[in-house]
């Protein structure tokens, strides 16, 4: 009976979970643990369920997609039961809506610190709504800088190894975004902790105007007190010597206090020329994570979020939400651009978007930024990846083997050149505009039930872009 009775508590759901927790830590590391499974509670249990809970939809979907596995593995490694596992949004709690107001006052605070006075830059540093953690789409190219950010958002104590985060990208790849991001979120959980964010333009601007003022005192003054300090486009104060040497004190001073420090910049620390080189160094000194730039993956990642998110709900085709990631290939700033100008002109005409409309009102941008892939150029890629003879592009034949590269063919010059359904068949040995039509659709249809095929296309469409 009392043997019984310890074997039950044993493998109680409230014994077992932290020695669940302390394996998940020992196999994530410290810093994974205190940021995203932390956060994680067991909820109550209800029969064979286990239901745990999290504060945002947002760790929960994190977890599910990295955690989650292992964590249900090392849970039937200690208890056989056989259990199911959920992991669900806490409620909001009252506690939860008191600290939502402090975080608007908090962002009233931030916004008002961050603009003493704006005179001469237009504007104020307002932090962009949209900008948020919860519309930032991951994806490879972006994973490092987004899970750096994520954990200076969401840890209250610097990671080691993590002052200064440094991130880099090209234009229009989420830099900006990430650091408001991590601002709203800091906003909303940790109230108490005083952000600044500012562009390194402004940060100049206000160091000239309290050196004009013989306000640096309070300038620094202002900076010293600050838990997380965000600097957007650092590479603006390149070359600008003054700035850079007090920018510098700023920082190792907030550094050596252990706040957390934020850099962007559109290069690398080691490419900052006109930078010198101690103040180099010391930015390289703690994570630099570096933005790629976008896959096709995460552009129709970025796609289809954003199609979510427009404001009048508005139907885009698959096949226009492909060819948009195909073609708009040089930054998210620009593909959201496209998707922005197709959406407004179909609403403008009150006419639905196809691929033909698309392609036309993003005629010109398209002709400016393609690498003009000519027919030709297709075959004989598709005719080598498939093993056949280009000359079969153009033939009659219609055995599977030779049909369907030609189909790919036809398909691949629709989404890759400017060329009309007349213009293709042309190029395909005088094949009417049917024949090319109907070869594309099967290879539409195809790709959704052959995952090969689907790849197949993918990586001719790569190799022919490059
Ligand atoms: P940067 O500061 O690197 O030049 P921004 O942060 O201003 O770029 O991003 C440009 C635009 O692209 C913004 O509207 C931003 O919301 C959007 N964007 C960039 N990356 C992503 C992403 N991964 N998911 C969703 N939107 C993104
Ligand atoms: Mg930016």
């Amino acid at each position: 009976m009392v043997i019984a009775t310890q074997l039950r508590t044993e493998t109680l759901p409230q014994v077992v979970w932290p020695r669940v927790q302390a394996r998940l830590k020992q196999e994530f590391g410290d810093a994974i643990y205190a940021s995203w499974l932390a956060p994680l509670q067991l909820e109550r249990v209800e029969g064979n369920q286990i239901i745990m809970a999290v504060p945002t939809r947002f760790i929960r979907e994190w977890i599910l997609a990295n955690y989650f596995e292992t964590l249900k593995h090392f849970w039937k490694e200690d208890d056989a039961t056989v259990y199911s596992w959920d992991i669900m949004v806490r409620e909001r709690t009252a506690e939860r809506v008191d600290n939502d107001n402090r975080a608007a006052t908090a962002i009233t605070t931030l916004e008002s610190t961050v603009i003493t006075d704006d005179v001469g830059l237009g504007g104020t540093t307002t932090l962009d709504p949209r900008f948020t953690f919860d519309n930032f789409v991951v994806g490879k190219p972006n994973e490092l800088a987004y899970a750096a950010a994520r954990a200076v958002a969401d840890s209250t104590r610097i990671l080691p190894g993590s002052n200064p985060l440094f991130l880099y990208g090209g234009v229009g790849l989420g830099k900006t975004h990430l650091m408001h991001a991590i601002a709203w979120e800091i906003a909303q959980k940790t109230p108490e902790r005083k952000v600044v964010y500012l562009s390194a333009e402004k940060f100049m601007y206000q160091f000239i105007r309290a050196l004009r003022h013989n306000d640096i005192m309070l300038f620094k003054e202002q900076f010293r007190s600050v838990d997380v300090l965000m600097i957007d486009d650092v590479q603006f104060i390149c070359g600008k010597d003054s700035t850079q040497e007090e920018f510098f004190h700023t920082f190792n001073a907030l550094i050596d206090q252990n706040r957390q420090v934020v850099i962007s910049c559109d290069r690398s620390p080691s490419d900052l020329d006109g930078m010198e080189e101690r103040v180099r160094s010391r930015l390289g000194w703690g994570l630099v994570a570096d933005i790629h730039s976008t896959s096709y993956e995460l552009r129709l990642g970025i796609l289809q979020a954003k199609v979510e998110q427009l404001k009048t709900p508005c139907f885009v085709p698959k096949e226009v939400i492909e060819f948009l990631a195909l073609k708009i290939t040089s930054n998210v700033r620009e593909l959201e651009g496209a998707l922005n100008k197709v959406v407004a002109h179909s609403t403008l005409v009150g006419r639905e978007i196809t691929l033909e409309s698309t392609q036309d009102i993003l005629r010109d941008l398209l002709r400016s930024s393609e690498r003009m892939i000519t027919i030709d150029e297709i075959q004989r890629r598709v005719a080598e990846h498939y093993n056949v003879r280009v000359a079969d592009m153009s033939s009659a034949r219609r055995m599977r083997t030779i049909a369907r590269p030609r189909q790919i063919a036809m398909y691949l010059c629709k989404m890759l050149t400017s060329r009309s359904l007349l213009e293709i068949g042309k190029g395909f040995g005088g094949k009417d505009h049917t024949t090319v039509m109907h070869g594309i659709k099967r290879v539409e249809q195809l790709m959704k039930e052959d995952i090969e095929m689907a790849d197949d296309v993918t990586l001719l469409t790569r190799i022919l872009q490059n």
